[in-house]
């Protein structure tokens, strides 16, 4: 890769091929991490990565919310728009810094609501006037700067939602949830598909999809990795998490699983990042993990791979779970908890995180049986093996809530997050 080169003028400055961060790393202020290129103007910032494609946004002007803040444009083409929340608990409450705030209803329970403000949508529909003005206006641009921002242009809004749509076609259909602990990578994680649809079909469940669980071929992985490396293209050294989709790639069997880890590896070079180390996301259900031997995870041991297994438990409570339509037993939750616990500590590459819902609405019987396991069946407090709560309603953002959140995650002995639903 070339060395970074950059154009001052009175008005703008342009950087190619920025160096951020090599990792990512949990900070109170802005820190980006990957290789981009920068235009910074009086007004605003904008960062593009490799293919030329905006991925952040900044204004400076009095009316951006916060300098610190800023707008993030992800592969599924939704723009994101990260808040501190005031600093108040938003660590605590999430584990990062930063709050995203996303254009789609979710169940988060802090932020408020920024797209309000008008600054931020104008800035996602103007970012490519400030483009052209800069080629119109500046005189003496160098060739590869001229080059950069007629690429970016280009790179206009129908074509950057093309190049989502067919991420989503290539993969079988949009991510409409990733697993929560891909907050270590910044939700930048590349989907892969090894199964589709989930065994459970639970009734309370907003993310599900009708398909029938059923496991993709090595063959039909092969293809998506290939179709992969000609979307991410030069981008793709700014990588190093994968999605393992969909709801229960667990389930999909260590065969599978472990064909894709390596394959993934070799062809999307994951090892070259620029970013240190590599990771793989996925989900599971009680019924996986519990039939996942552990010479699986002593395979993993033997990977580049960091792996995080999110299991959706949802409660310890049989009146909980029935209320919820999920099928199957607090005995089977129980067993699934001891057997997280088993894993996470005895293998130091793969983590085991689990999902507990949380709803004012739920039968008083939840609360104890969930701290039946985070506290009780815990001798010793545990620095592995997160516990997300998610609220079970959309929509409805309460700060206030967030009180009966805190005492839980005083009194669990395991690291104990907000879940906040967030699509690729
Ligand atoms: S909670 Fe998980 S297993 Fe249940 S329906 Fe949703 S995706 Fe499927």
């Amino acid at each position: 890769m070339k060395p970074t080169t950059t154009f001052t003028s009175d008005t703008v400055q342009i950087s190619l091929r920025k160096m951020g961060s090599a990792k990512y790393v949990k900070m109170s202020y802005p820190v980006f991490s990957g290789i981009y290129a920068e235009v910074e103007t009086r007004d605003l910032v904008l960062h593009f990565n490799l293919n030329n494609e905006i991925i952040r946004a900044r204004g400076k002007g009095a009316d951006w919310p916060h300098p610190h803040e800023w707008l993030k444009r992800n592969m599924g083409n939704d723009w994101i728009y990260y808040s501190t929340g005031g600093y108040t608990g938003v660590y605590e409450a999430t584990g990062e810094y930063y709050l995203p705030n996303l254009p789609y209803k979710t169940n988060g329970m802090l932020g408020g609501a920024p797209f309000q403000n008008g600054c931020l949508q104008e800035l996602i529909n103007s970012w490519p006037r400030c483009l052209e003005e800069i080629l119109t206006r500046e005189s003496n641009l160098p060739e590869d700067i001229v080059s950069f921002l007629e690429k970016a242009l280009a790179n206009n809004a129908d074509r950057l939602q093309q190049t989502a749509d067919n991420l989503f076609t290539l993969c079988g259909g949009r991510s409409t949830v990733l697993p929560p602990d891909a907050r270590h990578v910044d939700y930048n994680v590349i989907p892969i598909t090894v199964a589709t649809g989930c065994l459970y079909k639970c009734r309370f469940c907003e993310v599900k999809n009708k398909r029938l669980f059923a496991p993709k071929s090595p063959a039909e992985i092969d293809h998506q990795l290939d179709g992969l490396m000609r979307i991410y293209r030069d981008d793709l050294i700014n990588y190093n998490g994968l999605f393992l989709g969909e709801h229960d790639a667990l389930n999909a069997g260590p065969k599978l699983i472990l064909y894709t880890l390596k394959s993934a590896e070799e062809k999307l070079n994951l090892s070259a990042s620029f970013l240190h180390g590599c990771s793989a996301y996925l989900f599971g259900s009680v019924s996986s993990l519990l039939n996942t031997p552990d010479d699986f995870f002593r395979e993993i041991e033997q990977l580049p791979f960091q792996v995080y297994i999110n299991i959706g438990l949802e409660s310890h409570d049989q009146a909980t779970l029935d209320l919820l339509g999920k099928p199957i037993t607090s005995a089977q939750v129980a067993d699934a908890f001891a057997r997280i616990q088993d894993i996470n500590d005895n293998f130091s590459k793969t983590e085991i995180t689990a999902n507990f819902v949380l709803d004012e609405d739920l039968p008083q019987t939840h609360l104890p049986a969930f701290l039946e396991l985070v506290r009780e069946s815990l001798p010793r407090v545990k620095p592995k093996g997160c516990v997300y709560l998610s609220p079970l309603k959309f929509g409805q953002p309460s700060r206030s809530k967030t009180f009966g959140f805190n005492r839980l995650k005083v009194l669990s002995r395991v690291p104990t997050y907000l879940y906040i639903i967030q699509r690729l």
